[in-house]
């Protein structure tokens, strides 16, 4: 078979970034390529998320493009990848026919062989009657459905999707600039927590613990190929726990296994001892069996149960980050338990206190960081509920908060049960507010750094460098590297600043300084990095020295500040 390319174009959060390296590896191994250039590729791959519905609307958008290209081109391969696949089924190739072939993100092992027969189908139907072609797609599907929530507590041993995360292709290649010297691990997958408003329980099924030793070794590997930084991620990261008395194992693999309620302990003393790891024992046994680590972080931190135990292996283990991403999503009781979040305002704060306790060490550099996520105008909000959410902010002295209008969702519970009332002007006009908060709590805690020391983690030139220098996003991508899109973004830029995983809404997030816009052209190079509690920081260097900074750690005095960013020297 000739060599086809792929675009893929991936929407959404980081374990969807995750996903569309992982399934870019395998596709690569197998032959395919890629490009950045949609208008060139034999194949189009959206990666896509129902989280909230801007991000669903730009997809749709994209396959309306994609009825036109379809039409002159017939052996076009059109694919819907991950939560919109998965949340709509058979429905969305009827709404748009201009789809061969769908995968749930439960599902995305079985995608080479989808896609191999989506070729083979439109092949044949373009030899056949290349004029009717274009009208029929290939109607391709691999959905979990109904058995994404099926019961039971340990894994299904047939649960395929471990071992695309087993086969992750690491290499030299993928490592050798300073963006990808930083990865994701997944270490749970789905969730258990069913919040009224959310699609992710449904579209990407029960929580399921990989086994640890497949993550550390994950790690090991990721390590040898280059990475210095990993991000390990799941939706409530911190509920991690894998029995190994529990755990099945097929043809000599320990299965993944499934997420057990338990309740969770402030106290060390009660971990549940060798046969048992927990999220702390985790985070200890990546830092310490494998120091190439020089950052170790993790995201999303689920506010309750989160006990002592970890708190204590991040105070303990100099490369775990001093970063904590941690939601609260609203300032009032009565929403959160409209929400179903499970926990009070109380308990959220009583958890952001122990947290600063074991961990705020500005004098030592390294300040516990804060972000958080709220959501506004979830129905019943109140202008009271309103200005709880705006104490809490306060409060919380997040560095930067991730804030969403209420979006909602077909087949959640808030969707069925409970009226969208809060109008959408109203909706805005909070979300505004808010974000006006947030940004005087930001640029205080910018300023607060001014005098410091930080050790930071040279990403490569910012993006205002780049554009300076009419870099285009092609000119930067090296060749070999893969070419992943997301929301229009490259995978790079995203990666390298400010972790905009989580875009989508109007969050306040700390971008890229426009200062070097207005600087003449000169002799020194604006670099982007981060400190370990997730600071974006500026530092102009000598152009010669800016490879060698890249990808590497390096001590910055910062000099200046403004609400977005830090600015430093190196000492
Ligand atoms: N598991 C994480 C947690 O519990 O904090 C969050 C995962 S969710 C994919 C990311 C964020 O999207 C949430 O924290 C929430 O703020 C936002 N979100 C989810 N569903 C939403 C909806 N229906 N409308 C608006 N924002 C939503
Ligand atoms: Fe969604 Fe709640 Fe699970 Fe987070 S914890 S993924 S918001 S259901």
């Amino acid at each position: 078979m000739p060599t086809r390319s792929i675009y893929l174009e991936t929407f959404g959060c980081q374990m969807n970034e995750l996903d569309s390296e992982l399934v870019a590896g395998q596709l690569r191994s197998l032959g395919y390529t890629f490009t950045p250039d949609q208008g060139a590729a034999d194949i189009v791959l959206y990666n896509t998320c129902s989280v909230r519905e801007q991000a669903e609307q730009k997809v749709w958008s994209r396959l309306g493009e994609m009825k036109k290209r379809k039409a002159a081109d017939p052996s076009l391969v059109v694919g819907v990848l991950g939560c919109l696949a998965e949340r709509d089924g058979h429905g969305l190739m009827d709404r748009m026919p201009v789809v061969d072939l769908m995968c749930g993100p439960g599902e995305l092992d079985k995608l080479p062989a989808l896609l191999d027969n989506a070729v083979r189908t439109r092949e044949s139907l373009a030899a056949d009657d290349p004029k009717r072609a274009g009208l029929r797609s290939a109607r391709l599907a691999a959905l979990q459905g109904n058995s994404s929530r099926r019961s039971g507590t340990l894994a299904a041993a047939e649960d395929s999707l471990e071992l695309l995360d087993l086969s992750r292709s690491v290499s030299p290649v993928d490592v050798h600039d300073g963006a990808r010297r930083s990865a994701y691990v997944r270490i749970t997958r789905g969730c258990n927590k069913f919040c009224t408003y959310c699609v992710v329980p449904f579209t990407r099924g029960a929580e399921i613990h990989r086994p640890p030793n497949h993550v550390v070794d994950e790690c090991k590997r990721l390590a040898d190929a280059g990475v210095i930084e990993i991000t390990l991620l799941g939706q409530t990261v911190n509920h991690y726990r894998f029995e190994l008395d529990a755990a099945l194992e097929v043809d000599g693999v320990v299965q993944p296994q499934k997420g057990r309620t338990y309740k969770g302990s402030h106290n060390r003393d009660s971990l549940a001892g060798d046969r048992v790891t927990t999220f702390a024992d985790l985070l200890y046994r990546i830092h310490e069996e494998v120091p190439a680590i020089k950052r170790l972080r993790f995201v999303t931190s689920y506010p309750r149960d989160f006990g002592d135990d970890v708190l204590e292996v991040m105070r303990d283990s100099p490369r775990i980050c001093r970063y904590l991403h941690a939601p609260a999503q609203s300032g009032s009781d009565s929403v959160l338990a409209r929400m179903n979040r499970g926990y009070s305002i109380a308990e959220y704060d009583e958890f952001l206190d122990r947290a600063r306790h074991f961990l705020h060490e500005p004098e030592k550099g390294r300040p516990l960081m804060l972000s958080g996520d709220i959501i506004v105008g979830f129905p019943g909000e109140t202008d009271d509920d309103f200005a709880l959410t705006i104490d809490l902010l306060k409060r919380s002295r997040y560095k930067n908060c991730f804030i969403f209008k209420y979006s909602p969702r077909p087949g959640t519970v808030a969707y069925d049960k409970i009226p969208d009332d809060v109008p959408e002007q109203v909706k805005r006009t909070r979300n505004n507010d808010l974000l006006a908060v947030q940004a005087e709590i930001s640029d205080s805690i910018s300023r607060q750094q001014i005098g410091r020391t930080f050790d930071v983690y040279i990403e490569g030139p910012s993006k205002a460098e780049r554009k300076r220098q009419g870099l285009s996003k092609s000119d930067i991508r090296k060749a070999g590297q893969v070419a992943i899109t997301v929301g229009g973004h490259s995978l790079e830029d995203d990666l390298s600043f400010s972790g905009k995983g989580v875009s989508g809404g109007t969050g306040f997030q700390p971008a890229d300084s426009g200062r070097a816009g207005l600087r003449p052209a000169s002799d020194t190079i604006q670099l982007s990095g981060r400190t370990d509690g997730d600071l974006i920081v500026f530092i102009d260097v000598p152009r010669a020295q800016a490879e060698i900074l890249t990808g590497s750690i390096v001590p910055v005095r910062i000099t200046d500040a403004d609400r977005l960013s830090l600015f430093g020297e190196l000492p």
